[in-house]
């Protein structure tokens, strides 16, 4: 068991801005164990990828007895598993109402439930959830999208507020364009329209997402709790 350090489980740490979060802190000298639904992504010494369907609920049973039996209860949450939907809201069906909330917010209550006694009883720890500028605003033919962040933002809200007293601090990093595996069903076109709109003049990366998660989770941010903080580079002021 990898015990001297901090233990951060991230949902969703195979690829892209999960990934980049898995890296941001084994590299800190966090153990760092993942769920991943498809394939596993990074390595190392103090990482430990771990197959779950978070849509599944005795799937992340068993996941999670896993975390524990290596590496103990984690001090942090970060919950990234996350799809996209594109398409007129009046064509999705209730499949995928169910595939994008399950997996999207169902898996974020599911996990938080998981590591919220321990946190309580230590009196320590913290919960990020990545959410989505659209959770905040909207996304034309996002909808299924959109509403899941936006009950993401308003999980993370009310934890906030039960936890706090607890000592749990509970906050949502929000990116706006993230240059990953989720934005390749956009045209170059697009891509470069949606660069266009960002006052930065650039995509994010996922370490840009994964610095904003470090500092919600490190001593810098400790009187922050209950916030939507948004990564966005200036998309949505
Ligand atoms: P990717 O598609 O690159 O990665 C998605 C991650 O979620 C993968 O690790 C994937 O695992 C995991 N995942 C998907 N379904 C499940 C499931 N059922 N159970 C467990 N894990 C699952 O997307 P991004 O890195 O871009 O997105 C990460 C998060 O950031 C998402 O919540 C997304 O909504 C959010 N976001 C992304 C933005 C962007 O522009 N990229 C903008 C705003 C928010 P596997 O590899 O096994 O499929």
């Amino acid at each position: 068991m990898y015990q001297d350090k901090y233990h951060v489980l991230v949902s969703g740490g195979s690829r892209g801005i999960g990934a980049g979060i898995v890296k941001y802190y084994s590299e800190r000298g966090y153990a760092v164990s993942y769920f991943y639904k498809n394939a596993p992504g990074p390595v190392g010494d103090n990482i430990l990828p771990i197959q779950c369907d978070v849509t599944d609920e005795s799937m992340v049973n068993d996941a999670y007895a896993k975390v524990i039996d290596a590496f103990g209860a984690p001090e942090y949450l970060v919950y990234c598993s996350g799809i996209s939907l594109t398409g007129l809201s009046d064509t999705f069906v209730y499949d995928d109402y169910r595939r994008v909330m399950d997996t999207n917010f169902g898996g974020f209550f599911l996990l938080a439930n998981k590591v919220i006694p321990s946190m309580v009883h230590n009196h320590f720890g913290g919960i990020v959830a990545i959410s989505s500028m659209w959770g905040q605003v909207g996304a034309s033919c996002e909808a299924l999208y959109s509403s899941s962040k936006g009950a993401i933002d308003a999980y993370v809200k009310s934890l906030a507020k039960e936890l706090g007293p607890s000592g749990i601090r509970v906050n949502a990093v929000s990116p706006g364009v993230i240059d990953t595996d989720m934005m390749k069903e956009y045209s170059d076109e697009d891509k470069a329209a949606l660069i266009d709109e960002t006052p930065l003049m650039r995509m994010g990366t996922p370490d840009d997402v994964a610095a904003a998660v470090y500092y919600l989770t490190s001593g810098s941010s400790s009187f922050i709790t209950g916030q939507i903080l948004g990564v966005n580079g200036g998309f949505l002021i």
